[in-house]
Order: structure tokens, then sequence, then C-alpha cells
């Protein structure tokens, strides 16, 4: 395939540039090393065809980010402080569904940044030898807090769904990680008895999913008895991602 010309490729970065700067974005979501190669037009060429390549997803996360906008499609939007739309590398193979954001991520605008987001990284980086960062992308089944911590109705998590799915279409993980019952329960559109079906294997439109007990009931029960089902189903993920 002919590479298209310097011209072209600046023009297409630009209008990158500009959708990410419109979806909320302050950096680059894109490898660091991509960045290292400069020097003349004819080197720096590969290195935008990289960087325009490893930004489609981030492209098309940003889309959805737009399209969600300053939702009011639910009364959470009344509570809330900030959309918690998600965090972490639009090209990671592995993704972790949560609940819905809690006091500290709404403050934040970010995912998994209170107490039990300190539990979800320690599961990734020290249990699964993982960077939160750069190997993962976490979201919620809900992107606004319910009060008081509440589960999330029916009709919120309605309303949500279709930008989780558009996320996770974007992003094309490998693994996707239900995090608790409630994550559980609306992936699978069940009632979900979550420690029972823990560490099972299931199909989430078309991505492999894998149930585990949420961070925030690990804290709460910390039993070695759950750290260890924990542990046991995160090795399952690293098995089916060749880690
Ligand atoms: N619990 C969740 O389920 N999600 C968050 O983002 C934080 C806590």
């Amino acid at each position: 395939m002919k590479s298209p010309d310097r011209n072209t490729l600046l023009r297409e970065l630009k209008n990158y540039l500009l959708l990410l700067e419109d979806a909320g974005y302050s950096e680059i979501p894109c490898e660091a090393e991509l960045f290292a190669k400069t020097g003349s037009s004819e080197s720096t060429i590969p290195s935008l065809v990289k960087i325009m390549a490893s930004g489609k997803k981030a492209t098309q996360l940003a889309q959805v980010h737009k399209e969600l906008g300053d939702c009011t499609r639910c009364k959470l939007s009344q509570g809330r402080k900030n959309i918690v739309f998600g965090s972490g590398n639009p090209q990671a193979d592995l993704v972790f569904v949560g609940e819905g954001p809690g006091a500290d991520e709404d403050e934040q605008g970010l995912p998994f940044v209170g107490r039990a987001g300190k539990k979800l990284t320690e599961i990734i980086e020290k249990g699964m030898n993982l960077d939160r960062a750069k190997d993962t992308y976490i979201c919620n089944i809900v992107k606004c807090r319910p009060p008081g911590n509440r589960d999330p109705e029916k009709e919120e998590i309605e309303a949500c769904n279709p930008f989780l799915v558009q996320q996770l279409k974007a992003i094309q993980p490998k693994v996707v990680v239900a995090l608790g019952k409630p994550a559980a329960s609306t992936l699978l559109g069940r009632n979900v008895p979550i420690t029972k079906e823990r560490g099972t294997w299931h199909d989430y439109e078309g991505f492999k999913l894998m149930l585990t007990l949420h961070p925030a009931y690990l804290l709460r029960a910390y039993t070695v008895e759950n750290r260890k089902a924990v542990h046991s189903d995160m090795k399952k993920v690293l098995k089916e991602l060749g880690r």
C-alpha cells in the first residue's frame, strides 16, 4: 500500500488532534517511543504513519466520548460533579468494567481512584505484574455517580450501556473483566451469583468475559479465600492474554 503524502498525513494528524482536544484530551494517547524518531521528513513519515495507526482506537474512543457529551440521558446527571468516562490505554488488550463512580471518582472524573481503586491497581501491578496505565483500560457500567453509592438502577444502566459497548468496540480488547455482581449481572443480562460464578469465562458482545470479585468487596471481606479467588481469576486472564 502506498503511504499517503506528508501534507495529507499532517492534515489528518491535525484533525485527529483537534478531535482529541474536543473530547477533552490534553495529551496524546500513544506509546512514547513512537515520538523518539525525528530527523528528515523522510524518516518522519513512517513515524507519523505509526502514530496515526496507534491513534485509530484512541480516535474512535474520543468519538464515543464526544457523543456522550455533557450527558443528561438519565437522572444520575443531576447529582454528578464529573462524568467518569474511563481511563487507560485505548490499545490495551485488557479492560476492567466496574459498577459506577464513587465520591473520589466523581470528584476527579477518573475511574477507580479511591480505596477500591488502590486495591485494583495493586491487583493489576503487584498481582498481575502489568502496568495499569499502559496495559489496561478501566471503565464502569454507569459513567455518573449514583447518589450515596447506591446500586445503579435499570434505566440508568440501559441509558449508559450503548456507550460501554461502543467503548469496547473501539478498544477491541482480548479480555474484559467484570468486577463484582452489578457489573457481571449487567453485562450478562441476568442475576449473577458472583461468588459462585467468579472465575468462569463468558461472552459479552463477542468479547471474552471473565467474572471476578469487586475490589471493594475484597476490602470488606479480606479473607484468604477471597484473595486466592481473585488471584486465581487473574491467572486465567493472564493465560488468555499469553502473559
Ligand atoms: N467502584 C466502581 O465500581 N467503580 C469505580 O470507578 C470506583 C469504585
